[in-house]
């Protein structure tokens, strides 16, 4: 199901994905890091095995709070893809949408992410 609202956040998290991959990138620019060292063995050896290495080193080298980024918003794309955008993961309810501008990776709506901020430590309370 293609909605218009769908539309919206689809170009923004899209926008969001290439600017976390450029941030990402600039942030590795000024010294040699795991990425760079990757692309040189690539172009030493230059077989596609290489390739599949630089690939994977690439994205160990990201920082683990964008990768995290970045799988919420592939996340996000996917539940767009689907049609399940924009609907609560727990109780089903459309987000707000204002609560997507904010946050256009929300998996839930406001209320089912307090409960869920609760239950955090490892303490799963069961509905009563
Ligand atoms: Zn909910």
């Amino acid at each position: 199901m293609n909605t218009p609202i769908s539309d919206t956040f689809g170009d923004q998290l899209r926008q969001m994905r290439t600017e976390l991959l450029a941030q990402v990138r600039a942030q590795r620019g000024g010294r040699v890091g795991r990425a760079e060292a990757a692309a040189d063995a690539r172009e030493n050896v230059g077989d596609d095995r290489a390739q599949a290495d630089a690939e994977r080193d690439l994205s160990i080298a990201l920082e683990e709070r964008e990768s995290a980024e970045l799988v919420a918003i592939d996340e996000a794309l996917k539940r767009i893809a689907d049609g399940s955008y924009g609907l609560c993961v727990d109780c089903g309810v459309s987000i707000a949408t204002a609560r997507l501008h904010a946050a256009p990776t929300a998996l839930r709506c406001v209320a089912c992410q307090d409960k869920v901020e609760h239950a955090q430590g490892g303490v799963n309370v069961p509905k009563m």
